[in-house]
């Protein structure tokens, strides 16, 4: 790469450190950023060539912390269901007429998208872990989170990790997801933190997703609840705790878990997160909104220490629905 610093023009510059900067330059050497401000003044202290953006606001590429690119083709096919169990059928239901090309399709398209809105990361949850291998080539940072449930069957988080192994991406990871304490194990959950600190691998989930989903974990009862064990899941961990303590107790979340949602907060939940260890969260108002959550928490999340990414779980499906 050439050593010759490049400048930057545009109409503004957003650096997340202060307000927006008007007539703004960024000069660039080497692949990094050595000055970020007034046009005149970058201009004054950088020779190099400059390319003008014009009516243009320069920013950080954004971060997706949570998305679930595989089901960009089933925006707008769920309508607002009754609760979160109605929806979680559904999303079943549509997933089981797409077949592995569908969700490869998918991804490509949730790609371009990403793209378009100024993503250069991307945090993906995949339910197909065998499928990675065969994605396109993201065109931005791309770390794989291979989903993983034990509802049904069980599963071993150090076979999808000599799975997707393989896979090395040229910028961007893998990980590991056990999907939902409603839906994968403690002893999946404990695995899972296992083979990710052997391999150093971070984590993520979905936790205190929906109000059945406390209900469930809470007071033993519900559509969700109802559900589950109709399917045949144990269901000897309800009517103990909120979905937060339940995996607190389990002693699996740290500073490796990215956690997803945290829609439905107890206040038992804030004391409890008061002295646990910290883990990063990522909320998506947009799906809050959608099941009508109480207000989020986020000031008093942040007052506690975790690292909060808000608004950036919305994958495209996600827009109109949650993830
Ligand atoms: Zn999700």
């Amino acid at each position: 790469m050439s050593s010759a610093p490049i400048i930057v023009r545009a109409r503004a510059a957003v650096t997340m450190c202060g307000r927006p900067i008007d007539n703004a330059a960024v000069a660039i050497c080497g692949g990094t950023i050595i000055a970020v401000g007034k046009w005149n003044e970058v201009r004054a202290s950088n020779p190099g060539e400059v390319t003008d953006l014009g009516e243009l606001v320069l920013m950080p590429g954004l971060i997706n912390a949570h998305c679930h690119l595989d089901y960009t083709c089933m925006r707008g096919s769920i309508q607002p269901p009754q609760s979160f169990t109605a929806w979680v059928r559904e999303i079943n239901e549509e997933k089981s007429a797409l077949r592995s090309e569908d969700y490869i399709t998918s991804v490509a398209e949730g790609f371009v998208e990403a793209l378009s809105f100024g993503t250069t990361t991307v945090c993906n949850l995949e339910a197909f872990a065998a499928l990675i291998g065969q994605m396109p080539l993201p065109p931005m940072r791309m770390w794989w989170f291979a989903e993983m449930l034990d509802v049904r069957h069980a599963i071993e988080p150090e076979e999808i990790y000599s799975q997707i192994k393989a896979v090395s991406p040229i910028r961007g990871g893998i990980g590991l997801a056990p999907h939902a304490p409603f839906t994968a194990s403690i002893e999946l959950y404990r695995a899972a933190a296992a083979v990710a600190q052997r391999h150093r691998l971070p984590l993520t989930t979905h936790l205190a997703e929906s109000r059945e989903e406390m209900q469930m974990f809470r007071d033993g009862e519900g559509a969700l609840f109802e559900f589950l064990r109709s399917i045949g899941r144990s269901m000897s961990d309800c009517g103990q705790s909120t979905p937060l303590q339940l995996l607190l107790n389990a002693g699996v979340l740290d500073e490796r878990w990215i956690v997803a949602h945290l829609n439905e907060l107890t206040s038992e939940d804030f004391l409890r997160l008061e002295s646990s260890p910290r883990f990063h969260v990522a909320h998506c108002p947009r799906s809050h909104a959608y099941f009508a959550h109480e207000r989020f928490s986020l000031r008093q999340l942040r007052r506690l220490g975790s690292t909060s990414a808000s608004g950036l779980t919305a994958s495209p499906v996600t827009r109109t629905s949650a993830c």
